[in-house]
């Protein structure tokens, strides 16, 4: 009986804590933690330097496309940080794309085509070994749709806007709370209503509200559900 190793996918709304969360299980099963987010955000900052938003309006998709050509992410373990960084033209960019003005930028981007095609055939890439985690909104549904294991996670807008403020005011980075909670809505809307890749739970994807949970909590019903999955894989070989 082999521990074979298998793809999570952990979609959600907006901040509620699945880049933690997938960084934990990731730790504790030796797995590779991947942030489809931040390569959302890394295009928008691409866009935001090239001065794309500049008057406010957003700028067309044809315009984001050509943009595509001249954006090279790369991921690199950074073994002082023990963390994995996104460099953005060999610029890394883990600060700069979670600021609130990316934030605010960030579902437009995401919502283009041209955009999405060259982030899932990236995420392919780095999910084609397996043994990932790997976060975002379409992961179970688009981006592996055969994950041996898909958790889609939610909690309360208050929760996540609570969570989110917290963690930008710990950074030393300027916010507002009714800011970022109203961010969070937009977000969530443009998100979960745009026509490609729209974020929903995977039919086969478990419910999680960690609204009222600990991560202790959520590590237990994790291993639980990890336990399962791996039982009935090797139960099939
Ligand atoms: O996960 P995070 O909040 O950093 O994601 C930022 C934005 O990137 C989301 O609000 C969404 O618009 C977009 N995104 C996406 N598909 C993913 C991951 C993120 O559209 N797989």
């Amino acid at each position: 009986m082999g521990q074979q190793k298998i793809i999570i996918a952990l979609d959600g709304h907006s901040s509620c804590g699945k880049s933690t969360y997938a960084k934990l299980i990731a730790a504790e099963l030796g797995y590779a933690y991947i942030d489809s987010g931040a390569m959302y955000r890394a295009v928008t900052l691409a866009a935001m330097d090239a001065g794309l938003f500049d008057d406010n309006a957003a700028p067309p998709p044809e315009k984001i496309e050509a943009l595509l050509d001249h954006v090279e992410l790369k991921l690199k373990h950074n073994p002082a940080k023990r963390r994995t960084e996104l460099f953005l033209n060999d610029r890394m960019v883990e600060d700069l794309i979670r600021s609130m003005e990316v934030s605010a930028h960030v579902s437009y981007i995401a919502a283009i085509s041209a955009v999405r095609r060259k982030m899932v055939e990236y995420q392919r890439m780095l999910g084609a070994e397996k043994g990932v985690v790997m976060d975002g909104r379409d992961i179970g549904t688009v981006v592996f749709p055969d994950a041996e294991l898909k958790i889609f996670l939610t909690a309360s807008l208050e929760v996540r806007a609570g969570r989110r403020y917290r963690e930008l005011i710990e950074k030393g980075m300027a916010a507002e709370f009714a800011d970022v909670q109203s961010n969070l809505e937009k977000r969530d809307h443009i998100d979960s209503n745009r026509d490609d890749s729209p974020l929903k739970q995977a039919d086969d994807a478990i419910l999680l509200d960690n609204s009222e949970m600990t991560l202790e909590q959520q590590m237990i019903w994790f291993n639980n559900l990890y336990r399962q999955v791996i039982t009935a894989a090797d139960d099939k070989d």
